[in-house]
């Protein structure tokens, strides 16, 4: 039956009736999910490569889901995007990363930061308030800029004057603002030049390699160069060996996130470690 060409295919195929079921499900679940509480947010260190200080730390979401157990955001971040679940939930991300933050700036070190995913369909979302965030940074007592937005490359090609508008809001506020996934979308370029970025994530796909792909050394490089030249800072993503830190540390790479530093753990967790930096 699959012979048959795509439009009779897609019509009758029952995989894709399961699939549009096992969806609703999970949107249902996801929906649940929020009344209940059942998110939370795990925490990856961000390095100084000079110093191999944690002086940030990204926001990662996961989701305990009682029946499906742990359920990573590969897995229901895009659902929750369709849905504009995504909204509500990124406020709620929003204020328990806020909270977080003052809570180690308090204990800890004042300078520490705390990166945020924001997807695209939030700032596109009429919904979103960005003077309500700005009123819950400031009733912690935190400066604004003790947070930055991730925001992918994705964002540039469904952007409209609201959502740019957003961000210039929020970063005039001094919202610190990163571009995530550096390389893999289509606009880099230009996206630079529209905001005034603050970092420059590397996408893992080019540090993956990094000590057997010459080219690569020779991307990073560029990359490191180019966005120095432009008053950017530099966060290599996934980095995962002692050679691709020193190749990346020789390159003038700012920061460096990924397994070899520390892979996402609890809050709990973060402010062990933070403690015991702190104690050296
Ligand atoms: P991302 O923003 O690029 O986040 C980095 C991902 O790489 C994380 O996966 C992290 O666990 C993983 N990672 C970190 N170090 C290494 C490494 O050394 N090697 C490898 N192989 N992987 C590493 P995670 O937590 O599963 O998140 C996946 C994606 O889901 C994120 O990619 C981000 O796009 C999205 N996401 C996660 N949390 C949130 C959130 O709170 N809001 C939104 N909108 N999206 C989120
Ligand atoms: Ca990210
Ligand atoms: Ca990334
Ligand atoms: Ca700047």
């Amino acid at each position: 039956a699959k012979e048959k060409g795509r439009n009779q295919f897609s019509v009758f195929d029952p995989s894709m009736e399961e699939e549009a079921q096992s969806r609703r499900l999970m949107l249902r679940d996801l929906q649940k999910g929020l009344d209940k509480q059942e998110f939370l947010l795990y925490y990856q260190p961000i390095v100084a490569m000079q110093t191999g200080r944690t002086v940030k730390a990204e926001a990662l979401i996961r989701w305990d889901q009682p029946v499906r157990g742990r359920v990573n955001p590969g897995d229901f971040i895009p659902l929750a995007e369709e849905s504009g679940l995504i909204v509500p939930l990124g406020e709620w991300i929003f204020k328990e990363a806020a909270q977080q933050v003052t809570a180690w700036r308090k204990s800890f070190s004042p300078d520490f930061v705390l990166s945020v995913n924001v997807s695209p369909v939030q700032l596109l979302s009429t919904e979103l308030d960005c003077s309500a965030w700005l009123k819950n940074i400031k009733a912690l007592e935190i400066p604004p800029s003790a947070l930055i937005m991730e925001i992918t490359e994705r964002m540039l090609l469904e952007s409209d004057k609201a959502s740019d508008e957003k961000i210039t809001e929020l970063q005039a506020a001094g919202v610190q603002l990163a571009l995530d996934d550096f390389g893999t979308g289509y606009s880099s370029l230009s996206y630079l030049k529209r905001f005034s970025i603050d970092y420059i994530k590397i996408d893992r796909s080019f540090v993956c390699n990094l000590h057997r792909d010459s080219e690569d050394v020779a991307l990073c490089q560029a990359i490191i160069v180019m966005a120095h030249q432009l008053d950017i800072q530099v966060v290599a993503e996934g980095v995962e060996t002692q050679e691709q830190h020193n190749i990346l540390l020789e390159a003038g790479c700012d920061f460096g996130q990924g397994y070899w530093y520390c892979k996402p753990v609890t809050a709990a967790e973060l402010t062990q470690r933070l403690q015991k930096e702190c104690e050296q």
